[in-house]
């Protein structure tokens, strides 16, 4: 087994696996280290791509719709390569109005947004009789994002170029391109990839401060489907999944906890029978944690280290790392090739951003 590649990718969650793929398809090899830790953020995800309603700065929006609108062709080739078909729901998402909010909701809506009335609502949506309108933005959606990792661990396994290693990652050393792992000794790359979501900023041998925390999130699926659109609103959010539905999803600074809380349970049932009254009642059948690999901005951190251009970061994806990561990791390949990828420019390391803004607050509700 080798230890030496073109491309050493430490963290095999949506990041890594995309950014191996994108490199091998460059024809470069690649070693994937990775060891599964509790609170990983791919599988524990909501899946939607939703730019439209997410706080997205003005200078990375353009990327954020690019990164939505790269989804279907990639499904498309993942399905290509692996049979599996990667649910990809586009139906646009619904943003809930309240009576007191709805007019500035309507104002506020975004270029290709459509306003909702309520009898137009109901008619889209019979169990948002209730509401007072809502927001329709149109290709907005989301994406089983669990199935995808599927579809990604089999592409990867099934490309010869890609080794995945089980190792636990020690340090890092960006100079002489290489991982020192737990109980697999060394491994190189002619570039490293840093790609271990909330625990990207805990390993010696950086050559910067990495801002990235983990912000965690919990999750809860009913049994019932009330509803056919991906819906922001009530304080959280509601995704359909087959016969079941999502509700999300807090938002805590609980450091590496990555459990479920008798509270965080308590405030998602509140989001779900506000937004649909009858969901009082609907069955638990899953509940779970994930950490949000959290940057300072609130932004992914993409591209190679100024000072030390042999490690590429595809980290910090905080709330939007199934949006972003596979259009990354495309820009990525470029990178690693060693060819200009402007479109990076915004989410570089060392963006103003990264060292001074504020950090966001405790226990709300986000994606
Ligand atoms: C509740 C919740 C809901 C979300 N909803 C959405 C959403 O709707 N839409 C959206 O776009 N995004 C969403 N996100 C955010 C998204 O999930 C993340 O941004 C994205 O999954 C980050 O991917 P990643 O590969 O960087 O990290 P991860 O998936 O966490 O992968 C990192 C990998 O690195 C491994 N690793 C870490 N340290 C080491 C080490 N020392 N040695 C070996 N391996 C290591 C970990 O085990 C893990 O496998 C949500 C997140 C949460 C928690």
């Amino acid at each position: 087994m080798t230890t030496t590649a073109d491309v050493l990718v430490l963290g095999g969650g949506i990041a890594g696996l995309t950014t191996a793929l994108a490199a091998a398809r460059r024809r470069l090899t690649v070693i994937v280290l990775d060891t599964p830790r509790p609170g990983a953020a791919s599988r524990a995800a909501a899946g939607m791509l939703a730019p439209s309603v997410e706080e997205i700065p003005a200078d990375m929006r353009s990327a954020a719709f690019e990164a939505r609108d790269f989804y279907p062709a990639f499904v498309d080739a993942l399905r290509q390569r692996t049979g599996i078909d990667v649910p990809l729901d586009r139906r646009g998402i619904l943003q809930l109005a309240s009576e007191t909010d709805a007019d500035e909701l309507r104002r506020s809506a975004a270029d290709g947004a459509i306003w909702l009335d309520p009898y137009e609502l109901r008619s889209l949506e019979p169990a948002f009789a209730d509401h007072a309108g809502a927001v329709l933005h149109a290709l907005d959606g989301a994406v089983d994002n669990v199935v995808l990792m599927d579809a990604l661990e089999r592409a990867a396994d099934a490309e010869p170029a890609i080794q995945r290693v089980a190792a636990e990652i020690l340090t890092v050393d960006a100079d002489q391109p290489s991982a020192l792992t737990r109980t697999r000794g060394r491994y190189f790359g002619t570039r490293l990839v840093l790609a271990t979501g909330a625990w990207a900023g805990g390993f010696p041998g950086l050559p910067r401060p990495l801002p990235v925390r983990p912000v965690r999130g919990q999750l809860m699926r009913l049994a019932q489907s009330p509803v056919h659109h991906v819906t922001y609103g009530a304080g959280g959010y509601l995704v359909p999944r087959g016969d079941t539905v999502l509700i999300g999803a807090t938002s805590e600074e609980a450091g590496f906890e990555s459990e479920t809380s008798l509270a965080g349970l308590a405030a998602l049932r509140q989001i779900a029978t506000r937004a649909v009254g009858g969901l009082a009642g609907a069955p638990v059948v899953d509940h779970w944690a994930g950490l949000r690999p959290m940057s300072l901005d609130t932004h992914p951190i993409l591209d190679a280290d100024p000072d030390a251009p042999a490690l590429v970061y595809a980290c910090g994806f905080s709330r939007n790392g199934i949006l972003f990561a596979p259009w990354a990791a495309d820009q990525l390949g470029r990178v690693l090739m060693g060819e200009p990828a402007p479109e990076l420019e915004p989410f570089r390391v060392d963006r103003p951003a990264l060292a001074t803004s504020g950090r966001p607050g405790t226990t709300t509700t986000s994606s």
